[in-house]
């Protein structure tokens, strides 16, 4: 079987902040390695997101158009549709005590899609993922259970963090 991971999170840029250089490292063993992005509110973003991608070696990324999150929306089937076209083993996602709203929101509407994506009464072929595993973006997961060495590839996520020039210079 295909080993695969995709990352499904709410925002450009929240990918290669969280798990960036894991998918990176993935994507370097052979790994179909990929990224949905639940939002995307500029252009300059999602060419941002493109270049991050590019430079992670990831696959070209998916990108729903929505502007903002909200939970209970008609999202889930959206999510769970990509979840059983690409069968991704691994999911990541963001941390339900994630201090961004929106971030919260994308944690409980990716449990939901991943469990509806395994019914046999939503999908002929459903898909169930292996794991969930949940990422840090802003706020730090203080015992977390796995932990990724990304040495070998820390320069490369260092490059894709320089691409979101837009956020980067949000920050100090
Ligand atoms: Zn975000």
């Amino acid at each position: 079987m295909e080993k695969s991971l995709l990352a499904i999170i709410a925002h450009p840029d929240d990918e290669t902040f969280g798990c960036g250089g894991t998918l990176a490292l993935h994507a370097e063993k052979g790994y179909s390695a990929g990224v949905l992005s639940l939002t995307c509110s500029e252009d300059e973003r999602r060419r941002e997101l493109n270049e991050a991608v590019e430079v992670l070696g990831l696959d070209e990324p998916i990108v729903f158009d929505e502007r903002t999150l909200s939970p209970g929306s008609g999202l889930i089937r959206r999510i769970s549709d990509v979840i059983v076209e690409h069968r991704p083993e691994i999911v990541f996602t963001h941390l339900p005590m994630d201090y961004h709203r929106e971030h919260r929101v994308a944690h409980n509407l990716v449990v939901e899609a991943v469990e509806w994506a395994a019914h046999t009464t939503a999908y002929e072929e459903p898909w169930q993922v292996r794991r969930l595993l949940l990422v840090e973006v802003n706020t730090l997961i203080p015992l977390p259970h796995v932990l990724v060495d990304i040495s070998d590839v820390y320069e490369r996520k260092a490059e894709a963090i320089r691409r979101y020039a837009t956020q980067v210079a949000k920050f100090d």
